[in-house]
């Protein structure tokens, strides 16, 4: 493997620490207090708009984007947050404001959901991402490029920044 090609493109884990800030500049998340994150290029493990910046880059390389919402977590889009029963949920799982989880719809579909809030005996849930319409601004520092094994490719994501991580 030749330094020429340690570059981020299809079939390669990226190794990056990153900061996810907002239009009025707070920080959403960092991993810059812990590991940073790995990620197999080329799978959709990370919003669009930042795996097409990705694209081409190099070891120790360091960037910033801007990723529109049709590009990040989508748009928002339907009627917002529903009330439903506490009952409704298992007694067992604790529930909490952020939470994601999937509800099965009657046709037997899956549908991603996100607790806004709680109030009382009554869960408020939404089929939107939290950071849906949302414009994001990465900051991010490619740490480390390298070949994804034959079994991270076959499972579609990596096995830790090394690849040894077993589950
Ligand atoms: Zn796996």
């Amino acid at each position: 493997m030749s330094e020429e090609n340690s570059v981020v493109s299809e079939g390669k884990v990226v190794v990056f620490h990153y900061t996810l800030t907002d239009d009025e500049g707070e920080t959403i998340e960092t991993s810059k207090d812990k590991q940073p994150l790995p990620y197999l290029h080329g799978t959709n493990q990370i919003v669009k708009g930042l795996e097409e910046e990705m694209e081409g880059k190099s070891e120790g390389d360091s960037f910033q984007v801007e990723v529109a919402p049709a590009k990040g977590y989508g748009e928002k889009q339907g009627p917002g947050p529903q009330g439903v029963d506490r009952s409704e949920f298992p007694e067992d799982v604790e529930l909490y404001e952020g939470m994601a989880f999937t509800a099965e719809a009657e046709d037997g579909s899956h549908l991603p959901l996100w607790v806004t809030s709680i109030e009382d005996d009554e869960v408020f849930v939404d089929s939107n991402h939290p950071l849906a319409g949302e414009t994001l601004h990465f900051d991010v520092d490619i740490v480390s490029i390298r070949d994804a094994t034959d079994e991270e490719i076959a499972h579609g994501h990596p096995h830790g920044p090394d690849g040894t991580q077993t589950h």
